[in-house]
């Protein structure tokens, strides 16, 4: 039941790092999510000649709709309005990441609900994060745990995880598959 309640809050809260767009498919307030590392839903240049992103929905729908043999045709390679250079998606792996105006708009936001909700009980719920990037969400979760009196840490992932003992008693780990616990929380 604490687990339930605990996911609840979660949900007129706020996400980060959702590269894959599906929040914003499932109808998530736009306003909620920061899409720290990514965000597979948006374009940028490659170079990038300038800092701005654009919604390739369009583009992908077109794409695939002209795919044969794993191909697009060339005309439909997106370019970049301003210098011409091929487009790519709005992915962190390099130092040409774009954080456009919405991004920083998004960081801005997502500070300020920590700020807001600091005091509060808060849940700091984290969904399949692995040992990749553990700077972006992992090691800052914990941190805020920890130094945060009512917050509480909930990790739902497969395995390899790892809690320090300073937050043991904040927190709980579920070493399962996320579809499975979802759906029994949802019964
Ligand atoms: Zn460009």
């Amino acid at each position: 039941m604490h687990a339930l309640v605990l996911f609840l809050t979660f949900f007129i809260g706020f996400c980060i790092w959702i590269f894959d767009h599906q929040f914003q498919l499932a109808g998530f307030d736009k306003n909620r999510l920061f899409y720290t590392q990514s965000d597979y839903g948006l374009f940028q240049c490659s170079t990038p000649c300038h800092n701005k992103t654009y919604d390739n929905e369009d583009f992908i729908h077109k794409m695939l709709k002209e795919t044969k043999d794993n191909k697009i045709p060339s005309y439909l390679i997106p370019k970049c309005p301003i210098c011409g250079k091929e487009m790519t998606t709005n992915l962190r792996c390099d130092d040409k990441f774009v954080e456009d105006d919405g991004w920083h708009k998004a960081a801005n936001n997502y500070q300020k609900f920590l700020e807001d909700n600091k005091n509060k009980k808060i849940l700091f719920f984290e969904l399949g994060v692995d040992w990749n990037t553990p700077g972006i969400i992992k090691y800052p979760f914990i941190r805020m745990t920890h130094q945060f009196d009512k917050a509480f840490y909930v990790c739902i992932n497969n395995g390899d995880n790892y809690v320090p003992d300073e937050i043991k008693s904040k927190s709980l780990i579920v070493e399962e598959n996320i579809k499975k616990i979802i759906n029994s929380i949802k019964k």
